[in-house]
Order: structure tokens, then C-alpha cells, then sequence
């Protein structure tokens, strides 16, 4: 059995200029980086207005759901029924990469390639939000020890360091230490780049001059008279904006097929809003009829923030809803041991099934077309496969056997053509809660309506910022809930569908250029650590520059 990588580097991939011709787009409308990549100038010129397809899961396992792979192979599947697709997805980000994860470019016959410059620096724009970010913290002490002319209290300063690496040293550091010339000691911490402020400002900019303005708002702390210092406070929005003048254009690339896809950006679901840029879904639906997202984690997470914020500031929301689901991760819900995937067990298959149940109603009170693609392994049995069938039925939607991995676009074409016909719908979509809601009633409908818990608890700290967000009118903003990813609950051990539980808010944080409201819930943390066995182990690059390892 071939590994992903050596799929990747055997496939024939066409030039990028191929790639855009498909899309119509003209050789000036584009910057080819290398001969499998571009760059899309903005504004775009594409005047279509496509369908949108998004794409979430059940709570996520160590068993892997696949929600990468089903959009690559779907996106592949439209092309084999003739339809115009392209795909949008995040960047991976290094941490999991070198961590947990290897690759995120889907796996098997459904592909985004070349994976290896995807998986890496790829076109440059990590390195530059994660830059940007810095330098804004770099100027912000800079402007401290040169007077303080804005006042800023050190000891309140919001805006942390970041890096995109799995680097749990960082968590908290005390920086300015070595006396006078080096600056003003006070406590600081790095979050990872995906959690960065500036990534989710990127993401939800719909061009330059926006990405301006929403640089301009993002808050930094506050002054010794506890009012607000802003990054426009600070005079530096334009030298913000301008390191990210290229990070701001969508990247196109190919899937193993040859269908388009965009990549750009790649905030995590679990702490920060979890979609791939405005700019990349409406570059894919402005030139195909066919646009595919993918949403990070669970449909709790991705899929929730994809609704409620996301899909919002695009002004499209989603045209149909699929919900990825495996067999193995089902029965981890259910209580199987990690290692004892491999045997048929349909009593716990059924007991973790109440989890994609849950999902699927939870997708359904957005009055959208869901569907549901089981993602088959082939540890998967017949008897299995026909249980869940027969279970998501029941729920009143329509199961898809998926065999992507396995068999690229050929394995998901039923599901692509049942999806032009749900396409066609003009249900209205119904928002879990509206914008002019009261944050508590925000947050409880996020607790009540998507996670089941019983009630929200504010810690005495998130009680206190609230107060303050009242003061200054943020409280109206939308809320981007920081929670493990593994449990509809805060606790990530409690799978499967956990009632009765209470939801924990530790700590608000106003993020007012990406205008939305964090708040962290249980102990989750906006810096991962690496475990004991990371990727990175595995990984090597031979004389030739040849890849092994990476997934
Ligand atoms: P997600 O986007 O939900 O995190 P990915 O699509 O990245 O999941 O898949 C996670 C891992 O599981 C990848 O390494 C992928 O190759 C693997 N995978 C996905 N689907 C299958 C499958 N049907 N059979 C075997 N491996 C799979
Ligand atoms: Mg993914």
C-alpha cells in the first residue's frame, strides 16, 4: 500500500495555468509561484455565483474522520458528473503537522498537491501573518520604552506573541528582562499563529482596505485610565496591512484529479473560528458552480462558527450541509478501545451513533439540506455499514457510502449528484440566534441548542470582562466559543452525547478586528504541545530532496 506522500509525488499533476484556464481565469489575473501554484490577484473578475456545499463531522477521534479527504473527493466527484467545482480549504498549520497530524491535504486518492509545499511554507503566508503579529507586539514594548506615550498599562496588555509550532514552553514568559536597554519586563505568552488574532482577520477581510480597517480595531490592551489602546492607537495599521499584502490573495493549487482548489488561511475550529478565508470560498463560488468547504472539527465547532459567523459576514450562506462520519470513530464514541477498532462491533457502533445523531440534528435546525457521507475504511463490515445506514435514515436524512480514499472522485459520485439536486433548494436558513440577542442569551443558545449541556457558568474573571464589554458596546458582537474538540461538552473525555453537563467560561477576550467575542471554555489552551511520539519522528529528506514521513 502506497503512503500518501509517495500517491503524491507518483500523480501527473498539469501547470498551474491549466488549472485557472478551467476556471476561466486569465493569465493576468493570477501570479503563478512555481509551476503547481498561484497566487489570485484581487479584486477577482469571476462573475458566477455558486452553490455552496459545506462540510463538517462528528466530534473528531484519534480514528480520523476524513473531512479533508471526503471535500477533496467530492470536489472530484463533481468533475467526473461534468460539473464546474472548485474546492476551498485552510492551510495546515506546522504545529499538528510536526505533532499529531502529519499532512492535512486529505489522504489516499483525494489529494491537494503538491502536498509537501502545502504541508510546509507553502506561498509564504503563515510566515507573514505570524510576522505581522510579532512586529505588532515588537512595537507595542517598542512603544513602551520609548515613554509610553499612550499610557498603556504592561500589565494588561491582551496582545500575546505567536508561533506556528506546538510549543508548550512558550505558554507564559516574562520578556524584557537584562535592565534598561532591553526593554520593559512584564509578563507575556505565545499562542500558535492559527490562534493569531491576524489569521482570523485575514480570513473574514473581504480585500484591502478591509483587512485595513479591521487591523486598525483590533484591541491591545488597555491604559492606566482602563480605556482601550488599539492597533490605529498605535499608528502602525498600515505597516501591518502591507506585510500581508500577498498573504491576503487566495492560493490556487489541484487536487490528484486536476480540480481546483483554493487554499487560504487556516484558523483551528477549537480556538479560533475554524474556516478557510472569506476570499478563498468566494473566489471558488465567483468562478465554478460548484463551491466545497471544509469546516475544522466537529459540526459543534467549525460547523456552528461556519453558520453563525462565517457564512454571514460571506453573505452566502450554505446551499446544502454534509456531515462526514466513520464507522471506527462512531465506535470510539460508543466505548471501543482505540486499538480495538479493527473488530466488527455493531452494539457500540449503535451507542456511539447517538453522537451523529446529535449533529445531525443540530445541522438540521438551520433548515439547510443535510446529508450524511460515511467515509469508509476498509476495516469497516457489511454489517456495520448497513447498521449506520439504516441508523441515519431513521434520523430523516440520507446516508452516502464514500470510498474517496480508496477510489478518488469515482468513490463519492452519488453523493455529488444527489447534492446538485439539493442545491436547488430556497429553504430560508434559520440562524441559531440573532445579532441583536443579549451575549448571555448568545451563548446559552450556542450551550442549549448545539452542545445539550443544561447551562453556562461565567467564571468571577469573565463575569469582570463582560462588564467591560458592556461598557464599550462589544458585547453585541457574535461569539467564537473556545472548547475541546473531542466532546460536545468542555470535558474532552465525556464522548458520545453527554447530557446535563454545565459549560465552564473561563475567560472572554474581545476580538475586535475579527469582530467577534472568544470565550474559553473547560482548560482548552490557544497553545497546543507536541506528544510524547510527535510526526516529526517519522520525517526525513534524502540527498535527491526527496520526502518521506510527512504523512
Ligand atoms: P479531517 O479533515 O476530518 O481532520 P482528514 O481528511 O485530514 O480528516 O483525514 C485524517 C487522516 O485519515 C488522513 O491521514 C487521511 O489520509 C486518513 N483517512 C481519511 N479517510 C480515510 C479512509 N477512508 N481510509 C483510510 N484512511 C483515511
Ligand atoms: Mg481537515
Amino acid at each position: 500500500m502506497k503512503t500518501d506522500i509517495e500517491i503524491s509525488q507518483s500523480a501527473d499533476l498539469v501547470n498551474i495555468n491549466d488549472i485557472a484556464s478551467q476556471l476561466n481565469i486569465g493569465i493576468n489575473e493570477y501570479e503563478p509561484y512555481g509551476k503547481y501554484k498561484a497566487k489570485l490577484n484581487l479584486p477577482f473578475k469571476g462573475e458566477k455565483n455558486g452553490k455552496l456545499i459545506l462540510v463538517t463531522s462528528i466530534n473528531p477521534t484519534a480514528a480520523g474522520e476524513g473531512k479533508t479527504t471526503l471535500t477533496i473527493g467530492l470536489g472530484d466527484a463533481f468533475h467526473r458528473i461534468n460539473q464546474s467545482c472548485a474546492i476551498a480549504l485552510r492551510e495546515p498549520s506546522l504545529g499538528p503537522v510536526m505533532g499529531i497530524k502529519g499532512g492535512a491535504t486529505g489522504g489516499g486518492y483525494s489529494q491537494v498537491a503538491p502536498m509537501e509545499d502545502i504541508n510546509l511554507f507553502f506561498t509564504g503566508d503563515f510566515p507573514a501573518i505570524t510576522e505581522a503579529h510579532d512586529t505588532l507586539s515588537a512595537l507595542i514594548d517598542n512603544h513602551i520604552h520609548h515613554g509610553n506615550k499612550l499610557n498603556i498599562d504592561p500589565r494588561t496588555i491582551t496582545w500575546k506573541r505567536v508561533v506556528d509550532i506546538n510549543d508548550r514552553e512558550l505558554r507564559k514568559v516574562v520578556i524584557g528582562l537584562g535592565g534598561r536597554t532591553s526593554g520593559v519586563p512584564r509578563e507575556d505568552g505565545f499562542d500558535i499563529t492559527v490562534a493569531s488574532e491576524i489569521m482570523a482577520v485575514l480570513c473574514l477581510s473581504e480585500d484591502l482596505a478591509d483587512l485595513k480597517n479591521k487591523l486598525g480595531k483590533i484591541l491591545i490592551g488597555y491604559n492606566y485610565d482602563r480605556e482601550p489602546v488599539t492597533v490605529n492607537d498605535l499608528g502602525v495599521t498600515g505597516a501591518l496591512a502591507l506585510l500581508l499584502k500577498d498573504a491576503i490573495k487566495p492560493n490556487l493549487v489541484q487536487t490528484l484529479e486536476h480540480t481546483p482548489a483554493f487554499i487560504h488561511g487556516g484558523p483551528f475550529a477549537n480556538i479560533a473560528h475554524g474556516c478557510n478565508s472569506i476570499l478563498a470560498t468566494k473566489a471558488a463560488m465567483q468562478h465554478a458552480d460548484y463551491a466545497i468547504t471544509e469546516a475544522g472539527f466537529g459540526a459543534d465547532l467549525g460547523g456552528e462558527k461556519f453558520l453563525d459567523i462565517t457564512s454571514k459576514k460571506l453573505g452566502h450562506r450554505p446551499d446544502a450541509i454534509v456531515i462526514v462520519a466513520t464507522v471506527r470513530a462512531l465506535k470510539l464514541n460508543g466505548g471501543v478501545n482505540k486499538n480495538d477498532l479493527d473488530e466488527e462491533n455493531v452494539d457500540a457502533l449503535l451507542a456511539g451513533a447517538k453522537n451523529l445523531g446529535r449533529h445531525i440534528a443540530n445541522m438540521k435546525q438551520y433548515n439547510k439540506p443535510v446529508v450524511v457521507a460515511i467515509n469508509e475504511f476498509s476495516s469497516d463490515t457489511e454489517k456495520e455499514i448497513n447498521a449506520l445506514n439504516d441508523y441515519i435514515t431513521k434520523q430523516g436524512v440520507k446516508p452516502f457510502n464514500t470510498t474517496v480514499w480508496e477510489n478518488g472522485g469515482a468513490g463519492a459520485t452519488d453523493l455529488a449528484n444527489e447534492l446538485v439536486k439539493l442545491c436547488e433548494n430556497n429553504d430560508e436558513f434559520k440562524p441559531l440566534y440573532e445579532d441583536d440577542d443579549e451575549f448571555m442569551v448568545k451563548l446559552e443558545s450556542i450551550v442549549t441548542k448545539i452542545y445539550h449541556g443544561k447551562n453556562v457558568v461565567l467564571s468571577a474573571k469573565a463575569k469582570r470582562q463582560l462588564k467591560t464589554m458592556e461598557k464599550y458596546g462589544w458585547d453585541k458582537l457574535p461569539i467564537c466559543v473556545a472548547k475541546t474538540q473531542y466532546s460536545f461538552s468542555d470535558d474532552a473525555k465525556q464522548l458520545g452525547a453527554p447530557e446535563d453537563f454545565t459549560i465552564n467560561v473561563s475567560e472572554l477576550q474581545p476580538k475586535l478586528g475579527a469582530g467577534f467575542i472568544v470565550a474559553l471554555t473547560g482548560k482548552i489552551l490557544t497553545m497546543p504541545g507536541l506528544p510524547s511520539h510527535p510526526a516529526a519522528l517519522n520525517m526525513d529528506i534524502d540527498n535527491d530532496g526527496k520526502i518521506t514521513g510527512l504523512f
